[in-house]
């Protein structure tokens, strides 16, 4: 796929939750249509998207019908089966590439990925086996945090280690997965930069923001963040190296731990990012529509950000504080379409904007 996308042509996305919605929703702005692929009963994504296919990722068919009624193929979560991708990318581009999928999908692939790019990561050791937990522990340390290598987010599949002595009930919570021992890192705060890159290679980084997590789940995310004009510097060209090392298409998420010693890459997510939510009231051009550009081969916009903006994520019960919000002024809301509140869902998100004043 060469040249750009034209009006009418059509984007499939696998997934089909709230990041799928809101890709949707910038697609259809700029004149495209979206075909979501998800397993499950009623995606958020369904709602505003032209076509959705409901089947499993093993269902070959399935994929080759979705693959021939779309243009490009891009997806909203990094976990997707791998004969799923093998199967599509015979019939579609495939975009951000198979090898940003095949680095962020397991922690150790990622964390070899980074540390051979020179950047800093937190000190980590694969680990199976209670042996090789407590060989690891002798080089790292506690406090750790013992992680699986794959299907980790919002901090689960995560067990925190304050001494020798909790390896083994550590090692029990994973469950026999394979699993990574990281080095506890002693973070003032944590960032993220949401980067982009077109066809032609051309970056473009929003401004950084700075992540709150409430039981492991993103809560609210502030721009500014509290960075010196070199880590900002630093934090962007470093998401700008990551991004070109894997000729990457799309729009990445790149979590980072402040440290007096420096940034730390915690992890990259190869789509958008909860924690760029923000972009949609802050920025002319948001991480959807960026997204929605590179993958149909169009030119990056200018995501230069116009306000300071704090993005509160509503998880289970806060949805219930909508009344209140929605006679804010300056609060963009944002909601998902869920029926269902369950505790730890994400049921929409506010973006609540301090206007700059010229
Ligand atoms: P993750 O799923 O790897 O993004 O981890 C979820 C959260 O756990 C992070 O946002 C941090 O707050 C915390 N965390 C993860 N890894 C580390 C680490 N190596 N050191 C300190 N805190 C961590």
């Amino acid at each position: 796929m060469n040249k750009p996308l034209e009006t009418g042509a059509t984007i499939g996305i696998l997934g089909g939750g709230q990041l799928g919605r809101m890709l949707s929703v910038a697609a259809s702005r700029l004149g495209f249509k979206c075909h979501i692929f998800e397993p499950g009963a009623n995606p958020p994504a369904g709602d505003v998207a032209a076509h959705v296919t409901r089947a499993n990722y093993e269902d070959l068919e399935a994929l080759t019908a979705f693959a021939q009624e779309v243009d490009v193929i891009t997806y909203e979560f990094e976990n997707i089966p791998t004969e799923a991708l093998d199967h599509l990318e015979k019939l579609r581009p495939i975009r951000p590439n198979r090898r940003a999928l095949q680095v962020s999908q397991d922690r150790i692939t990622e964390k070899d990925f980074l540390s051979e790019l020179g950047l800093k990561t937190a000190p980590y050791a694969a680990v199976q086996t209670l042996d090789e937990l407590n060989a690891a522990l002798e080089t790292i340390g506690t406090p750790s945090i013992l992680k699986t290598r794959r299907f980790g987010y919002d901090g689960k599949g995560q067990a925190r280690l304050k001494s020798n002595d909790d390896a083994p009930s550590a090692l029990e919570d994973m469950a026999g997965a394979p699993s990574v021992l990281e080095g506890f890192i002693d973070f003032t705060h944590e960032v993220s930069v949401i980067g982009a890159r077109s066809a032609d290679g051309q970056v473009s980084c929003f401004d950084p923001g700075e992540n709150v997590h409430r039981d492991g789940i993103l809560y609210t995310t502030t721009v500014p963040a509290r960075l010196t004009a070199s880590q900002r510097m630093d934090a962007v060209l470093l998401t700008a190296n990551i991004l070109n090392a894997l000729d990457y298409v799309g729009v990445m998420g790149v979590e980072l731990f402040v440290t007096p010693q420096g940034l730390i890459v915690n992890e990259i997510a190869p789509r958008v990012h909860n924690s760029g939510h923000w972009t949609q009231e802050g920025c002319v051009i948001d991480q959807f529509e960026q997204h929605i550009r590179a993958v149909a081969g169009w030119p990056l916009g200018d995501g230069t950000r116009h306000a300071d903006v704090e993005m509160l994520n509503l998880i289970g019960n806060d949805v219930e504080q909508i009344p209140t919000i929605a006679v804010e002024g300056n609060a963009a809301i944002h909601l998902y379409g869920k029926a269902e509140v369950k505790a730890g869902r994400k049921m929409g998100h506010v973006n609540r904007v301090v206007t700059k004043k010229s």
